[in-house]
């Protein structure tokens, strides 16, 4: 079992900057989306948490995972469809996805060459790039292997 010291201590201090209170129910939002190394929806966390705590309602936990993203610990991602997923920012390296459009499996990969196309863009068009997104879709091999497809 991780502990999550590191990440309690910075969005204690984001919340303290920011005059929020941290609160258990803050606490428990938190350790719920630390526990799951996914790329989940608001949703997703709601009925994860529903199970346990009763009491935190999905508005909290809505509002709960924007603040974690303004301190830096969540990030936003677009997979599939038109639902916002969150995954961890802290402690973890920038990476692109790619996802299959049949079942939604998601898997995440290092692409190394993206460094030098990065610095190639932000030469021709004269952009100091802060951010890329490369998504790739298909189809997975089980997928694939279901329907007889090569
Ligand atoms: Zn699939
Ligand atoms: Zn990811």
């Amino acid at each position: 079992m991780m502990d999550f010291k590191e990440e309690k201590k910075v969005f204690s201090s984001f919340l303290k900057g920011r005059g929020l209170k941290h609160t258990a129910q803050r606490e428990e939002i938190l350790k719920a989306f630390l526990s799951e190394e996914r790329h989940f929806t608001a949703e997703d966390l709601y009925l994860l948490l529903k199970e346990k705590k009763p009491a935190i309602g999905f508005a909290t936990v809505y509002r709960t995972l924007k603040l974690l993203c303004e301190a830096n610990l969540a990030s936003e991602v677009y997979l599939e469809g038109s639902r916002v997923r969150y995954e961890h920012k802290y402690r973890h390296e920038m990476h692109e996805h790619i996802v299959c459009v049949n079942c939604g499996k998601t898997i995440e990969l290092k692409v190394p060459e993206m460094e030098s196309l990065t610095k190639k863009i932000e030469k021709k068009y004269k952009f100091k790039l802060t951010e890329h997104r490369l998504k790739l879709f298909g189809k997975c091999e089980e997928c694939r292997r279901d329907k007889n497809e090569e």
